[in-house]
């Protein structure tokens, strides 16, 4: 079958390899669809700690082709698959939290993930989804779940104020969560026009060009969206200047969600007495814990546009060159479909 295989730092190359052979409590699954995201890029780089020799691919859904007798998931099931296994004894798994499990490998990253035709997943990694639900939706499971673990530690009140910065595929979804969770006022804050557009299209209250206008006087200054500040700020660009922004764009008593992923040596200035005087709550987001099966149940329900987020549907083949270069100006989600 044919895999997209990194070899060694920065040695991407679609090749052909053994299906896999599913071990006991695995199922074999025909992928269906497998998305590319900012972290594969990084585990090309070297920049993200990989097990190379491995098949990349993390965010993927297909349909269950082996099952073994005692699998409660049958053959033909449509699944979206959780990438991150975790060991289920160490201290902080007992006490629920995985993300921070200590023997924590991750499909796509220490072994084989899901750009492939095939890839074998242990069962209590798999989450059935409809069969109505289209192909392309399961692969949005995963990084929606991040975003769900996100959205749970923003507190984000009915009526209340958000300010989303950063316009990629982890921003748009945030809009509609926001949006879903009752916030009244979405402000989404990104360079490039395509995807200002679009967060408008799926509930945006307002748009910012950072490149035009100042987004701290734009939200919080005495003429702006939220005067004063805004209750949530999701940082989700990851970098250092839009950590600096939610800072000073959250009110007094409200909180600053860290999700984007900032390189590791990134360092900000801050005021210690600025969080202290205006009480802000700086909150990190980590990984998806036990939060998939609420993302495949919300793609199931069909209450978020996906669609619209797929800029470009690839083959296996296309994607060394895909993640060799930058993604193209306005594009938010890259789509591998393993049997095209
Ligand atoms: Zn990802
Ligand atoms: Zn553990």
């Amino acid at each position: 079958m044919r895999a997209v295989r990194l070899a060694a730092s920065g040695e991407l190359a679609m090749t052909e390899i053994d299906q896999p052979t599913p071990g006991d409590g695995e199922l074999l699954v025909k992928v269906d669809a497998c998305g590319l995201c900012g972290t594969d890029r990084h585990i090309v780089d070297g920049e993200y700690p990989s097990a190379a020799p491995v098949t990349l691919g993390h965010e993927f859904g297909g349909e269950v082709v082996r099952a073994d007798g005692a699998s409660s998931i049958a053959v033909g099931a449509r699944v979206t698959v959780d990438p991150n296994i975790t060991c289920g004894v160490c201290e902080q798994c007992r006490a629920g939290r995985v993300s921070f499990c200590p023997d924590l490998t991750a499909l796509g990253v220490q072994r084989d993930g899901g750009l492939a035709e095939y890839v074998a997943v242990p069962e209590q990694q798999a989450y059935e989804l409809p069969p109505e639900v289209p192909a392309t939706h399961a692969a949005f499971c995963e990084p929606l779940a991040c975003c769900l673990r996100g959205l749970d530690l923003a507190g984000i009140e009915p009526g209340g104020s958000v300010a989303v910065l950063g316009g990629g595929v982890i921003g748009q979804l945030m809009v509609q969560l926001a949006r879903l969770a009752g916030a009244t006022t979405v402000v989404l804050s990104t360079r490039q026009r395509a995807r200002r557009e679009l967060a408008e299209r799926l509930g945006a209250t307002a748009t910012i060009d950072p490149t035009a206008n100042d987004p701290i006087a734009a939200i919080e200054g005495p003429a702006g969206l939220a005067p004063g500040g805004v209750d949530v700020v999701l940082e989700c660009a990851g970098v250092a200047e839009t950590f600096r922004q939610s800072l000073a764009m959250t009110r007094r008593g409200g909180t600053v969600v860290v999700f984007g992923v900032a390189p590791q040596a990134a360092l900000v200035e801050v005021s210690p007495f600025e969080i202290f005087a205006r009480e802000l709550r700086i909150q990190g987001s980590y990984l998806n814990p036990l939060t998939h099966g609420r993302a495949a149940a919300m793609v199931a329900s069909g209450v978020l546009e996906l669609d619209a987020l797929v800029s470009k549907e690839l083959s296996l083949a296309e994607v060394p060159a895909t993640l060799s270069v930058p993604p193209g100006q306005g594009d938010v989600k890259y789509l591998v479909r393993p049997a095209s």
